[in-house]
């Protein structure tokens, strides 16, 4: 049946570190976080019982009863839609302990709190839904958080995927830490790696990471990228006031071309992009458009835009 639903309301489900929601997108007007367990540390999970809230959401759904935390969210789709009673976009977001500093990151808030956080152990209930075929094989498996290489149980789930054959696993890393797990995935195809490096030159990375490791991370990707088949993405989130330096940017494209690596992402602070939303300076359109727009002049096959990236696009197509 067609109606207006999500990738995530028909199919999603997001591990944090206290509960397991849907998704985890949140800056449009909705707000997001739409809960599926509260106050959630990796106990086993009643997949019946969640399986009976999806469909009674997808009984509203089909009738046009939009949940209010979707409001405005980019996602909504006018489609077809399986209702069948399995999992395909999974968040693996359970932990915040990082080993790097970004000025950006929501950890800043309390550094000593989110790196001391307790976190659970997800391996049991990601071999749980192996188990119970509700984990599609088609599945995209994102991992973000904190740091993932840094977890305990890291290394051993993504073997456990990769054996499973998922289609897609995405990992956030930050690169300080070469993962061989990882390197496994990108040489099998089935990994995607995405690294946050916000800058091209040691100062301005400094800058925004406050960790010594420009050079540590550039070498791992090099590594990473001689693995051929998978897919790395560079990312720059761009901080208005500190590297907001078209410069800086483009050096950023011509770094990870010639690191081995085609494929870039783009993203604005979100702080700054929920306060500036409705006032985007123009330096900030031209800095976009310039990565929207010449990615392929540096030999690079991708850009992928992250979400307030894309709500910036969509607010300014939709007000023309
Ligand atoms: S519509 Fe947006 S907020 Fe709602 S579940 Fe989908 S991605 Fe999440
Ligand atoms: S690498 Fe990611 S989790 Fe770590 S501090 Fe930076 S934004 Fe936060």
């Amino acid at each position: 049946m067609k109606y207006t639903s999500c990738i995530h309301l028909e199919h999603g489900i997001t591990f944090f570190s206290n509960s397991v929601q849907i998704c985890c997108i949140s800056s449009h007007p909705g707000g997001g976080n739409i809960m599926q367990i509260a106050n959630y540390h990796g106990e086993p999970v009643n997949w019946a019982e969640i399986f009976e809230k999806r469909k009674l959401m997808r009984d509203g759904l089909k009738k046009s009863i939009i949940p209010q935390k979707c409001t405005g969210c980019y996602y909504l789709k006018d489609q077809e839609w399986n209702s069948d009673n399995y999992f395909d976009e999974v968040l693996i977001g359970h932990f915040t302990h990082c080993n790097c500093n970004c000025i950006y990151c929501y950890t800043e808030k309390d550094k000593k709190f989110f790196n001391n956080n307790k976190t659970y152990n997800i391996y049991p209930v990601i071999k749980d839904m192996i188990d119970k075929g509700i984990l599609s094989k088609k599945s995209t498996i994102t991992f973000g958080g904190g740091e993932p290489t840094i977890l305990s149980e890291f290394e051993e789930l993504v073997y456990l995927l990769l054996d499973y054959d998922v289609y897609n696993i995405r990992i956030h890393s930050d690169a300080i830490k070469f993962s061989p797990a990882i390197e496994k995935g990108l040489q099998l195809g089935k990994i995607t790696l995405i690294t946050s490096v916000d800058s091209s030159s040691e100062k301005i990375y400094e800058k925004v990471k406050n960790v010594p490791c420009f050079n540590k991370v550039w070498e791992n990707l090099k590594h990473y990228a001689e693995a051929k088949n998978g897919l790395i993405r560079t990312k720059y989130v761009l901080i208005p006031g500190v590297n907001d330096n078209l410069r800086e940017v483009k050096n950023w494209m011509q770094m990870t071309y010639d690191s081995g690596i085609r494929n870039i992402a783009f993203d604005i602070e979100d702080n700054w992009f929920k306060e500036n939303r409705k006032k985007i300076p123009k330096y900030i359109y031209v800095i976009f458009d310039f990565v929207n727009n010449c990615f392929k002049q540096y030999g690079l096959d991708s850009c992928e835009l992250y979400e307030r990236a894309s709500n910036l696009k969509i607010d300014r197509d939709n007000s023309f």
